[in-house]
C-alpha cells in the first residue's frame, strides 16, 4: 500500500470513528426533508435529515449502521454540504457521484479541490460492490433534499 492509499484509509477510519453530523438534529425550519437508504448487499443503513432556509443547506444530520465506508462517507458528505448554498452540494454530489465511476483514478480536475475529505474515497471506485456503500449518504441526502424542496408549506 502507498503512503497516500494509507492517508486515504486513515482518513476513512476517522471519519467512521468521529461520524461528523450523527444524531439527528431537531428542526425548527420551514423545509425539512428525511430519507431512509438501505445497502441490503451489505447491510448498510442510513437515515438523513435536511433542513433548508432558501437556497442554503443549514442543517445536516443522520443516523445509522454499517461498514466504515457507508459511515464515513456520510460523515464527509456532512461536512462538505452543511452550510453551503444548494447548487454548490449539488455540484459536490455530481463530483463524488464521477469520481466513484472513475475507477480508482482521481478526477484531475478542479472538484478534486470541491471534494476535500471526500477525495480519500478514490480507491472504493474500483471495487463496485463497495460504491453502493460509498453512495448510500449520497442518495439519502438527494432524496432528503427532494422531500425538504416539496415541503413549502
Ligand atoms: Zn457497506
Amino acid at each position: 500500500m502507498s503512503s497516500l492509499e494509507q492517508m486515504y484509509q486513515q482518513v476513512i477510519m476517522d471519519h467512521a470513528r468521529e461520524g461528523h453530523g450523527r444524531g439527528l438534529a431537531d428542526l425548527n425550519l420551514v423545509q425539512v426533508g428525511e430519507s431512509h437508504q438501505v445497502n441490503t448487499t451489505c447491510g448498510d443503513e442510513i437515515r438523513l435529515r435536511v433542513g433548508l432556509d432558501g437556497d442554503r443547506i443549514e442543517s445536516v444530520s443522520w443516523e445509522g449502521q454499517g461498514c466504515s465506508i457507508s459511515q464515513a462517507s456520510v460523515s464527509v458528505l456532512h461536512d462538505l454540504v452543511e452550510g453551503e448554498d444548494i447548487a454548490e452540494a449539488e455540484a459536490a454530489m455530481e463530483a463524488f457521484r464521477d469520481l466513484m465511476q472513475a475507477r480508482g483514478e482521481e478526477l484531475g480536475d478542479e472538484r478534486d479541490d470541491l471534494l476535500g475529505d471526500a477525495t480519500a474515497f478514490v480507491g472504493v471506485g474500483k471495487y463496485p460492490a463497495r460504491i453502493k456503500c460509498a453512495m448510500l449518504g449520497w442518495a439519502a441526502f438527494k432524496d432528503a433534499m427532494i422531500q425538504a424542496r416539496k415541503d413549502q408549506s
